[in-house]
């Protein structure tokens, strides 16, 4: 679960990472009475799960309670790269002396953290990354041991930070990497990490995401999840408890397996397609499931095939086959499919599909061919 930057810094403040005072406002009003509340100058921020906020005008410092009322208007209801502003949070505005980075997350491939930290704050660090590698300062971090005060020191210095602000900055990692550790997050990112002219630490921004398996443990994240704004292909996948993921293409995809629906993404891309979502119906799905799976997936505009790619092991082809034709029956889907079904009871699952067959509705015996014609199909049908 992605948190929201004021979430994401209530979170950092939980493990003794200084961030500025804020508060959330729905409303203009609001956001001027949180204001007072805190004193002037305020910075208004759009709260979206997407970066380049302040880019795009979604970040703005108010002197008074004309500029917070004004600003929270603008700001209130923007769309920034596809994500409408629903909430502002409204914190005392900073001093910037230095805009730092740092970061922790997961490297899978070498099973450890990595700590990345860098004097070049405030701007993109894939920018820093591409222009200038060495202004980001890495530590890899065994998970089992962990990261102590030398080496938060040392990672500083190795990020061109001299004494006394090596230390200040050394103590702020410990806190961050707690918050990584202690709080289950995948990434815990700060960008800006900066420096005040007083010479005070803070955390401006804050990119946290939570490791979902790790919800059990921790009550306090259901406040996160009833914030939580999903698109809402992701919203009606979840209520119909499908396991669903969104990309930007346009074949619509549908297996049963997470494994066997990125593999039928890598296959799709293979043959020149791209995959607008996949969506996995799991083990042993009914027939309802699969009228559901449809649904969700060619609700998404962008969707101009749909690749269905079942390998049935307690999955049965007959039900996959009732699925969709009853979809079919129940909703006007009106973009052509593909169908390859293997495994348990494949061939009770074709004839099932033989009274569909048509021009919008192929099937195809072999993975490879079905993402051709799925590929073929969405490209010659064009846009809806
Ligand atoms: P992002 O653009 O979505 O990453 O949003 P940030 O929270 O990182 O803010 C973008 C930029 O706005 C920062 O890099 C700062 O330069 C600026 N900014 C944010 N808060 C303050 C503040 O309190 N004071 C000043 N002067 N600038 C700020
Ligand atoms: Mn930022």
């Amino acid at each position: 679960m992605d948190l929201f930057e004021y979430q994401g810094k209530q979170y950092l403040a939980r493990y003794g990472v200084p961030v500025p005072e804020g508060a959330v406002a729905t409303t203009p009003a609001e956001a001027v009475e949180r204001a007072a509340r805190i004193g002037y100058p305020v910075v208004v921020k759009a709260q979206v799960q997407v970066g380049g906020r302040g880019k795009a005008g979604g970040v703005r410092v108010a002197a008074g309670p004309a500029e917070a009322q004004a600003h929270a208007q603008a700001i209130l209801g923007m769309d920034i790269r596809g994500h409408t502003v629903r909430r502002v949070w409204v914190e005392q505005a900073s001093d910037i002396a230095r805009e730092l980075y740092a970061s922790f997350t997961l490297d899978r491939g070498a099973k450890a953290h990595l700590a990345m930290v860098s004097a070049r704050g405030g701007v993109e660090i894939e920018q820093v990354a591409a222009e200038d590698p060495h202004a980001i300062a890495r530590l890899p971090i065994n998970p089992v041991v962990g990261l102590d005060e030398a080496e938060a020191l040392g990672l500083a210095g190795d990020a061109g930070l001299g004494p006394p602000l090596r230390h200040d900055v050394a103590s702020v990692l410990l806190g961050l990497y707690r918050c990584f550790v202690e709080g289950d997050a995948d990434l815990v990112e700060v960008n800006p990490l900066v420096v005040t002219s007083g010479g005070r630490v803070l955390a401006l921004d804050a990119k946290v995401t939570l490791d979902d398996n790790a919800s059990f443990r921790h009550p306090e994240w259901e406040d996160f999840k009833q914030a939580e704004e999903l698109d809402e292909r992701d919203r009606r996948a979840r209520e119909l408890g499908l396991q669903y993921v969104g990309l930007d293409g346009f074949v619509g995809i549908i297996a049963n397996g997470a494994g066997l629906a990125m593999s039928t993404c890598d296959v799709v891309n293979q043959v020149g397609g791209k995959p607008a979502n996949f969506l996995d119906i799991g083990g042993g799905a009914s027939a309802e499931v699969m009228a559901n799976a449809l649904s969700v997936i060619t609700s998404d505009p962008s969707v101009r095939s749909v690749f269905v790619n079942v390998f049935g092991g307690i999955t049965r082809g007959e039900e996959v086959g009732h699925g969709i034709v009853s979809a079919l029956r129940h909703s006007r889907i009106k973009v052509p499919m593909v169908v390859r079904l293997d495994g348990t009871n494949a061939a009770e699952g074709l004839e099932v599909l033989r009274e569909v067959e048509s021009d919008m509705v192929v099937v195809s015996s072999s993975m490879m061919g079905a993402a051709r014609l799925a590929v073929q199909l969405a490209l010659a049908g064009g846009k809806r």
